[in-house]
């Protein structure tokens, strides 16, 4: 039988088989054939010992399409990282950094502005016009309308999306949301969705769908920049990309060189002034951290 791995807990790997019932597992032939310790997120082939209560055994770990570190997971097709119109404010300083640390990995970024229903058409066009040239697809949900929704799930199905953002922007109302809707399809993934907010969190796979997987990573408030050179920094920027190596000098970094065609295109708001800045803000902080 066929599987991907859910959660791992002592030893025991819950598998959600492709007939949509979740496996407890043992890893033992694997551990000693190949060394590899099973991820969630993990592709795997199971034999089944019992259907009553469904356990089984791994027998072979199919081929890893990625592997995170933080969270640690497997076959991550893309990261969603959401903020809050408004009730947070959301920070953009601290989104681009999320966007970088996902690019480092080689993970596409969805950026989900939920709580839309607190902006003018305006605000959220200005908010689009931001990111648009980020490289990161971008849309403005909002639970309390539904406004967008069926479009997050569009984007969400057949995937295994890691799912990040400050506590408070609305994130399991989200979850919640789109797995109501599908109740009503399907009827059977209600009890799915029960988490307590206080108890100690596992990492795990939320099956939203058959094919759908969503892994909630705890809220975050800060987060560190990858180790890297303050030169490579401009590379995390796509914006950038059209004018590198037009600059008047080669290696142009785009922070205080003269006939910098980076910083006139700010000038003239082909590139968003808030990515401009905050990318000058990540470079001082790159700068200060070589000194120590
Ligand atoms: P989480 O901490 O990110 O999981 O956030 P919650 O889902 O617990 O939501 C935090 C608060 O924001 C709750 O009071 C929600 O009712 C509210 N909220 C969630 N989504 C929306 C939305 O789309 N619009 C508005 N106005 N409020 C929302
Ligand atoms: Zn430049």
């Amino acid at each position: 039988m066929e599987g991907k791995i859910i959660k791992g807990i002592a030893g025991f790997y819950y598998i959600h088989a492709h007939n949509g019932v979740v496996y407890e597992c043992k890893a033992k032939g694997i551990f000693r054939k190949d060394h590899q310790k099973p991820l969630v997120g993990d592709d795997v082939s199971f034999t089944e010992l019992t259907k009553e209560p469904p356990q089984g055994n791994i027998t072979k770990l199919h081929e890893r399409k990625n592997a995170l570190i933080r969270p640690a997971v497997a076959n991550v097709d893309q990261a969603v990282i959401i903020f809050a119109a408004k009730h947070p404010e959301p920070n953009y300083n601290l989104l681009d950094r999320f966007l970088i640390m996902m690019q480092e990995q080689g993970i596409p970024c969805l950026i989900c502005i939920n709580k839309c229903d607190l902006l003018t058409k305006e605000e959220q066009e200005q908010i689009r016009k931001n990111y648009e040239q980020s490289g990161c697809d971008l849309i403005c949900t909002s639970v309390k309308t539904g406004e967008n929704i069926k479009l997050l799930e569009q984007k969400l199905r057949g995937k295994t999306s890691t799912v990040a953002g400050p506590s408070g922007v609305g994130k399991s109302s989200l979850v919640n949301c789109l797995a109501g809707a599908e109740v009503m399809e399907t009827g059977d993934i209600s009890s799915k969705i029960k988490r307590g907010k206080n108890t100690t969190r596992h990492t795990f796979l939320l099956a939203l769908w058959q094919d759908t997987f969503l892994m909630d990573t705890p809220g975050f408030s800060s987060l560190n920049l990858p180790l890297m050179e303050k030169e490579q920094l401009r590379f995390h920027y796509p914006e950038f990309e059209p004018y590198e190596g037009t600059c008047r000098y080669p290696g142009c970094v785009h922070v205080s060189e003269p006939d910098c065609r980076v910083k006139e295109a700010v000038k003239e708001g082909s590139i968003a002034g808030l990515r401009y800045e905050n990318y000058k803000l990540l470079f001082e902080e790159l700068k200060q951290q070589k000194r120590y």
